[in-house]
């Protein structure tokens, strides 16, 4: 059995992440996506345990002192984190996670898997394209809008720490970039020792 993998996809919101993750998902068996818990508040047509586990702060800050988070940050105001142990079964059962989380977060992940983890930073084409991209949604305020490109431009700052870049100009070749990584990282020696054994 090959050991699993845990994906990591970072990106400043408006790069196209949730598509690429959403689309990966769908057309890759064997990868489940971790389903994180967060105190912010659910979204219209967002379900419990589907989207997100919803809990309340209390909840959430008993789960980081037992321990029970791989990583957890602070995001947008409101708290994010990976259950422990999802991620754990997945990879000693053989599975691969894909993990849609923060800069912080995966840099935590890194810290705590090492080459068990796959960092993927997903950029926009620019700036200016970002901006547009979160203008067209028409859901931001001017204010959020300008927040939230600020932070990107801070995460990016950051993507040097991860091990790939995807850049998102055209979706159907950003997929198949982004798909790519998966299939070339699964069939990593260290991955596949037991194919190995076969012929001892
Ligand atoms: P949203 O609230 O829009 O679903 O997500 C906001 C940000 O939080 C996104 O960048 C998303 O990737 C990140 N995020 C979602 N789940 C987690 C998590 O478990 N840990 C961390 N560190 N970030 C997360």
């Amino acid at each position: 059995m090959r050991r699993g993998l845990v994906l990591v996809v970072s990106a400043p919101s408006g790069a196209g992440k949730t598509t690429l993750c959403r689309k990966l998902l769908a057309t890759d068996p064997e990868i489940s996506f971790s389903v994180s818990y967060t105190t912010r508040r659910p979204r219209p047509k967002e379900k419990n345990g589907v989207d997100y586990f919803f809990v309340d702060e209390n909840t959430f800050q008993k789960m980081i002192n037992q321990g029970l988070f791989l990583e957890w940050a602070w995001v947008h105001g409101h708290f994010y984190g990976t259950a422990q142990k999802q991620v754990e079964e997945a990879l000693t059962s053989g599975r691969d996670v894909l993990l849609d989380i923060d800069v912080q977060g995966a840099l935590q992940v890194r810290q705590r898997l090492g080459r068990d983890a796959v960092l993927v930073f997903i950029l926009p084409p620019s700036l200016e394209e970002l901006e547009r991209r979160l203008r067209a949604r028409g859901t931001e305020e001017e204010e959020i809008l300008k927040r939230r490109l600020a932070a990107a431009k801070e995460e990016i700052a950051k993507a040097n720490e991860f091990d790939y870049l995807v850049l998102n100009d055209h979706l159907e070749e950003a997929f198949s970039n982004f798909y790519a990584i998966l299939i070339a990282e699964r069939q990593k020696n260290f991955r596949q020792q037991e194919l190995l054994s076969r012929f001892r």
